[in-house]
């Protein structure tokens, strides 16, 4: 059996945006010093952690020396090409290891992946050429939307089209990419699972969380999601279908469409801690967060359970900060909320600046709350305190 790695050894993660810094407080909390590979400095992660190398992952040999200064290696970001993470697997565990990531990164693999393993998919079709467009028009004729198969986040490289006559100047608008065209599915809420497995093969699941999105954009996540029993446990079990299909060892999340009829199919997959699971820091025995440590360090999950009834996270966006600098103490004062700042500097419009998690009885009152705490932020005035 492997022996696991324990506190007072160094994690090395690449990585260095705000899933790294969250990951960097977990792991010291448990008493680990992390280091931080990215392509820039005074990053996030970097601010937080012993020491931040600042290298292009496609620096092999920095990867290298880096891999070999720490006693495990995880990402917090999964565009890390995959020669990355197998060039550090050469000196160090990778968890989860790079064929996750290769999967992951690319829609048409992890498409088929999941296909592979019987999951639930909307209708689609692979193009990798401009010979695939007839077929894929005819194999998916109605609403649909277009997704190029690398580097699409947060609705980019996504297209939706009103009919298949629109494919192939929308696809040749888009650069003529590796692409996935899929049916638009009419969808009741996106749900996602966050789990964790271990080394040992142990799985930890959180119970559904409910993502609401704005211009494409997590907005607001919930906890537990409004969903049928049986919706919930279809969900828990594609979660740990996934898991056990692609081997991971870390932390996974798997976003889904719950459908009219309370059915599930998957969207995506990300292989890390996920936007809508950090309410689990706050919310939950064991946050996502110190489950990745834990699984990467081959060390027990936590527990899964929480420890208030609802939850619900609001997003800070750069926007936020259009007026001037949001009213912190607004936010602070309010009780059962918590802010999260990501050490950002610059607040763009649609930059992820840090989030709010609130605990409540009931999952209306928590987003009730947190979504009248935001707007306390922008106004400064206590719209929390009327209630
Ligand atoms: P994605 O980048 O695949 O997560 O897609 C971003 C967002 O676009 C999703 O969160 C959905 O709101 C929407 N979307 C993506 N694919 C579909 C689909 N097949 N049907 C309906 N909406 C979709």
């Amino acid at each position: 059996m492997t022996p696991p790695i324990l506190p007072g050894a160094e994690i090395g993660i690449l990585g260095g945006g705000q899933l790294g810094r969250m990951f960097t407080f977990a792991a010291a909390r448990l008493g680990y010093r992390v280091a931080v590979l990215s392509p820039d400095d005074e990053t996030p992660a970097g601010q937080v952690a012993c020491r931040e190398v600042r290298a292009p992952y496609e620096d092999l040999d920095a990867v290298e020396r880096f891999a070999r200064s720490v006693a495990v290696v995880t990402f917090e970001f999964e565009n890390v090409p995959r020669e990355t993470a197998d060039a550090a697997t050469r000196h160090a565990p990778v968890r989860p290891a790079g064929s996750v990531l290769g999967t992951t990164q690319d829609r048409l693999r992890e498409k088929a992946a999941l296909a592979r393993l019987g999951l639930p998919l909307a209708r689609y079709a692979a193009i990798e050429s401009e010979a695939d467009l007839g077929r894929a028009q005819a194999a998916v004729p109605g609403l649909s939307v277009l997704k190029t198969a690398s580097w699409g986040y947060d609705g980019k490289g996504q297209v939706r089209l009103e009919t298949a006559a629109d494919l192939a100047d929308a696809w040749r608008a888009l650069g003529r990419p590796r692409a996935v065209l899929e049916t638009f599915v009419p969808f009741r809420q996106e749900v996602s699972v966050v789990g964790a497995r271990g080394l040992d093969g142990s799985i930890a699941l959180y119970a559904p969380f409910a993502n609401r999105h704005a211009h494409h954009v997590l907005d607001v996540s919930v906890w537990p999601a409004t969903v049928a029993p049986s919706t919930r446990a279809a969900a828990l079990e594609i979660a740990r279908v996934v898991l056990e299909g692609l081997d991971v060892v870390g932390v996974l999340c798997v976003e889904m469409f719950e459908l009219l009829d309370g059915s599930l199919v998957v969207n995506e997959l990300a292989p890390r801690p996920h936007n809508s699971g950090h309410l689990t820091i706050d919310a939950h025995v064991c946050g996502q967060f110190e489950q990745q440590v834990r699984a990467v360090c081959g060390l027990p999950l936590g527990s899964v359970e929480s420890v208030a009834p609802a939850a619900a996270m609001a997003n800070l966006l750069g926007d936020l900060w259009e007026r001037g600098t949001p009213d912190w103490a607004a936010a602070l004062a309010s009780p059962a909320t918590r802010l999260h700042l990501y050490g950002k500097e610059a607040a763009r419009p649609g930059r992820k600046m840090g989030h709010l998690t609130t605990l409540d009885r009931d999952v209306a009152r928590a987003e009730a709350r947190v979504r009248e705490v935001r707007t306390a932020l922008a106004t400064g005035g206590a719209a929390w305190a009327r209630t």
